[in-house]
Formats: C-alpha cells, structure tokens, sequence
C-alpha cells in the first residue's frame, strides 16, 4: 500500500493511521500539539449515539458496525501495549425519549431492543471506554505498526497541483505523500477551505470521585449523562456551547452538572468536583464526513463527527482504508 500522511492524532486521526499501517502502508501522522489530547481526550466514552433516532442513518452505520468491533478493538491493544482502555458493557439507563412515537419506530426498524427499568429503559449492550486510556493504548499501538509521528507540528496547507493532492505545507518542512488523509477535527474546515462547514461546538464535562455500585449504568436524562468508570469515578456530562474556540470552564455550569447527577442519586450530595474541562466536538454542517474530496485526488476526509466521534471511529477508519485500497 502506499504513503499516507495523515492530519490530526485524534481517536479518528490514529484510528485511520492504525488500519493503514496494518495495511502495509508507510504513514505519517502530524499533529499541531500533542496526539489525543482535544476533543478525544475531552469525551465521555460512550460507544453509542445517545438518542440514535436523532441522527442521520450514516452515523447509525457507522456506530453499529464500530459497536460490533470496540470489544475486540480494546482487547488487541491492551495485549499489544499493556494499557487498558477499560471498555465495558456497562448498559445505559434511558430516562426520557425513548417511548415516544420516533423513538418507537426507530427501535422497530433497527431491532433495538430495551429491558423495562423502573426508571426508564435499559439498553445492556451499549458499552464505553475510558477515552484517555483508549488515546494512550492507540498511541503506542500505531508506534508499534511503525506510524512516524510528528507532534507540535502545524499543516498550514495542502499542497495540490492540477487537482491532485501531493502533500501538506508546515512551519517547518513541506511533508509528500500519496495520500492525504485530513483528520483535524473541529479544526478541518480551514484545511479544506470549507468555510466553517466543520465548526467546534463546546462541551464541559466534570469528573467525581464516588465508590463502585453507587451509579451502575451510564444514565441519560434530558440530553445529559453520568459515567460511572471502572474505579467508581463519575463522568458528568455535558453541555453544548456554539462559541468558537474558548476553552474556559464555567463554575457554575460545573455545580448544574453535578446537581443533574444528585437530583438523581441523592448519594452524591456530598461529593466534590475533582476536575472540570471543556473540548470542541467537530460538528458538520452536512453530515459526518467519511470520504473521498469530491474535486481533489488523493484528498480524503474524515471528519465530522460531532457527539460521536469515539463511537464511529473503527468502521470511519475502515472505510477511508478501503477508499484508498481502490
Ligand atoms: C464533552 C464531550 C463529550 C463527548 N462524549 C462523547 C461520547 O461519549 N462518545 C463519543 O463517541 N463521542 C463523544 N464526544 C465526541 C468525540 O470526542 C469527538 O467526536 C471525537 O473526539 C472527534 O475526534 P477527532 O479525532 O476528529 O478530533 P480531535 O480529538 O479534536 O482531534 C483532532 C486533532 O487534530 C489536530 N489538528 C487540528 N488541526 C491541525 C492542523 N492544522 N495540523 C495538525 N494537527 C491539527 C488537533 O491538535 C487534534 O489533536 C464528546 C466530545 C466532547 C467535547
């Protein structure tokens, strides 16, 4: 297979270098800070849109078919690099939408099934991973495939000629591949000189330190989550903020996270914030984007993701693999 350059060390960014370099490809993975550490590194870890009805069939495909492999996924790099990425199938507990007529005939059209909870409904097969883990364990996996990784190294451009993409323009080098891949997140547009088709939307999250069993599922209720990790931590989460690239935390955006989780288990009054962040979800103003540059060759695109970036990354990685396989 041949050189492959791609932008971005995001879970889609390294996800992609992975499949590629197990291809037999020689690839290369530039990132302007550090791989894994923006949006990716930012997410809960849920392996499952959270209300799948509301989004576009593409997203749902790409969710089932990533869902059908996460397991395995997780288990080859904890054997390749000794770092747990820790998914489990910790189920998620749905307190509202999910008996409403869309949701209903969604589930019917897509055989998804949900036990009775007292409250709500309870899909057991959604699983999550520890993200960060996740990031770690990919990271040093791609190292193993021989990924060439390049940190706090900028692409400022792509360099094309006669509609063909040959390569991409840093602070420092110009960088040749057959093949550029453009996995830069919330950042893409200015790359794809796609003015603000990809665009970031905020979330803040926090974390808190609670003891196993306290919450037993992922709970989602009105739009917002709780975590519960392997160590009884809790991710709460999150909100949705279209204020470009303003990485502040709100204090008390943190306290109405953390009184979400204590209306609901009353076991957690008690607790404190151990750590608030916010991330920019690359959101589309079309759709996810898994593809081929309809005008550049050897230009493809993976990005896009949104809210769902963790849970596609397998199958999006597969099919821009496939696309440069021919
Ligand atoms: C609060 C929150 C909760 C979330 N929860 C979930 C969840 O539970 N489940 C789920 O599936 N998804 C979730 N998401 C969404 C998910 O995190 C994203 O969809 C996913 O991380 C996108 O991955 P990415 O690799 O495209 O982007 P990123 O992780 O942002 O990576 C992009 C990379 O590109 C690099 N880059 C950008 N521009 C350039 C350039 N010009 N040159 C070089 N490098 C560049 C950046 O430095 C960065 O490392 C959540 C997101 C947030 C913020």
């Amino acid at each position: 297979m041949s050189d492959c350059l791609v932008i971005g060390g995001g879970v889609i960014g390294m996800m992609g270098a992975r499949v590629l370099a197990m291809a037999g490809a020689r690839v290369t993975l530039l990132d302007q800070r550090k791989c894994g550490k923006e949006s990716s590194w930012a997410g809960g870890g849920i392996i499952s849109p959270l209300y799948p009805w509301q989004y576009s069939d593409l997203v749902n495909e790409l969710s089932r078919a990533s869902q059908a492999v996460y397991g395995d996924l997780c288990a080859a790099l904890l054997e390749n690099t000794g770092i747990d990425p820790e998914y489990i199938q910790s189920g998620l507990l749905m307190m509202n939408d999910y008996d409403t007529p869309k949701a209903q005939a969604w589930m019917d059209k897509n055989q998804l099934d949900f036990q009775p909870h007292p409250q709500g409904a309870l899909f057991e097969n959604i699983a999550q991973v520890r993200n960060p883990r996740l990031l770690k364990a990919l990271k040093a996996d791609i190292l193993k495939h021989g990924v060439e990784i390049v940190e706090r190294t900028k692409v400022n451009q792509l360099i094309t000629e006669n509609s063909t993409t040959l390569g991409v323009v840093t602070d420092n080098k110009k960088y040749y591949a057959d093949n550029v891949i453009v996995c830069s997140g919330a950042w893409s547009s200015s790359l794809l000189e796609a003015k603000n088709t990809i665009y970031p939307i905020k979330g803040q999250m926090i974390v808190v330190e609670s003891k196993v069993g306290v919450v037993e599922h992922i709970v989602l209720d009105q739009g917002k989550y709780i975590i519960p990790r392997k160590d009884g931590r809790l991710l709460i989460g999150s909100t949705m903020e279209d204020v470009g690239f303003d990485r502040s935390t709100n204090t008390q955006v943190g306290a109405d996270l953390l009184a979400f989780a204590t209306a609901r288990f009353p076991q957690l009054k008690n607790v404190s914030i151990e750590h608030h962040w916010a991330g920019f979800r690359p959101a589309s103003r079309v759709d996810v984007m898994v593809e081929k540059h309809p005008q550049l060759a050897h230009l493809y695109i993976n990005t896009g993701h949104f809210r769902n970036g963790l849970n596609m990354a397998p199958e999006s990685a597969n099919r821009i693999k496939k696309m440069i396989e021919g």
